[in-house]
């Protein structure tokens, strides 16, 4: 193998970047050439391609979003698409590509893979809702994003006296909302993956005001449903103030965390030797601390489930 591609696709996640600049560095050590794809697959179609050298990485492995940026692409998901992209990939002589991503974008790698072009995938997405890997790019600087605006919310909680309700990100995975809400001491934690009812929600709020609390958070994945909705269906049962603060854009930006940067230069290193090792259809993953290579397409078969041991734990905790 003498070159190599790289795109970032989906959803942008803290430590793209620094995945990006592991493959670029990792590749050129290796002596390979590396061809940056610009704007995921959409980019790839357009032959949106830019020559890698050490210096298009510098300077890049403390920024949020990604370099290449990202897109969502529907003409890639055809046959045609397809074999266009094999086609562009052909062309520039690219035999094998890294694909940094959730897991839309690993799909779209397995159909790669099977026309013959190397892919290896890297998880970054700040959601975690990828299986075969404990982590993925991205989700710890997101969650520590969602403390450092709940610890705020707090502050204002405590001294007004207020019930919050802060709806996270986490469409079909409640990993942020657990860890976020375990880690800012929140008093209710709402997942997708678990049901919920008003009646224990009221209980547990009512039973910290006897007690003398005046005051609560409640964190929200936003699969759960509107978070709006869920206020009004409590306060009109608890009949005291609620505010609700949705988070939104603001958990997919900034500067990744050191274990994101950390990650990612790993993950990203590992995916170019997995490339030179002549593997295809795999991806990245951590597990117990150590990286490992799984196939690519079992991994988005399988669901992903989160640890709903820290669901249990935040609740005794919160008691
Ligand atoms: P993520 O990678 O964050 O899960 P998406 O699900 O939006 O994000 O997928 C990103 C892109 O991957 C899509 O816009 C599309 O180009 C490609 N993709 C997604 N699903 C498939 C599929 N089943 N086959 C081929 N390509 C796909």
């Amino acid at each position: 193998m003498q070159t190599i591609g790289v795109l970032t696709s989906g959803g942008d996640a803290p430590g793209m970047n620094a995945a990006i600049r592991a493959v670029v560095r990792m590749g050129i050590y290796r002596g390979l050439k590396v061809v940056g794809i610009r704007k995921g697959y959409s980019g790839l179609l357009a032959g949106d391609f830019v020559d890698m050298d050490l210096g298009s990485v510098a300077d890049i492995i403390h920024r949020g979003g990604t370099i290449l940026q990202t897109a969502r692409c529907e003409a890639f998901k055809t046959e045609e698409g397809q074999r266009h992209a094999v086609e562009k990939l052909t062309a520039r002589g690219i035999e094998g590509v890294v694909v940094i991503g959730g897991d839309g974008s690993f799909r779209g790698a397995v159909e790669l893979a099977k026309r013959g072009i190397a892919t290896v995938g890297v998880p970054g997405t700040i959601d975690n809702d990828i299986a075969g890997t404990d982590t993925t790019i991205g989700f710890d600087t997101a969650v520590n994003t969602v403390i450092e605006a709940v610890d705020k919310i707090r502050d204002t909680a405590t001294s007004h006296e207020r019930t919050f309700l802060v709806e996270v990100m986490g469409r079909r995975a409640g990993d942020i909302a657990l860890s976020a809400g375990l880690a800012c001491g929140a008093e209710t934690i709402l997942i997708p993956e678990e049901e919920y009812s008003i009646d224990e929600i009221v209980e547990r709020l009512e039973r910290s005001f006897k007690r003398g609390k005046r005051h609560s958070i409640l964190v929200v994945a936003e699969g759960v449903g509107s978070a709006m909705a869920i206020a009004d269906k409590i306060r009109e049962r608890i009949g005291w103030e609620m505010r609700v603060t949705v988070l939104g854009h603001i958990q997919r930006g900034g500067s990744p965390t050191a274990a994101d940067r950390v990650l990612a230069s790993r993950m990203g290193a590992m995916a170019v030797e997995l490339l030179l090792q002549g593997h295809s259809a795999k991806m990245v993953g951590i597990q117990n601390r150590r990286l490992v290579a799984i196939d690519m397409e079992d991994a988005v078969a399988r669901p992903h489930r989160p640890d709903l041991g820290l669901f249990d734990l935040a609740r005794i905790l919160a008691i």
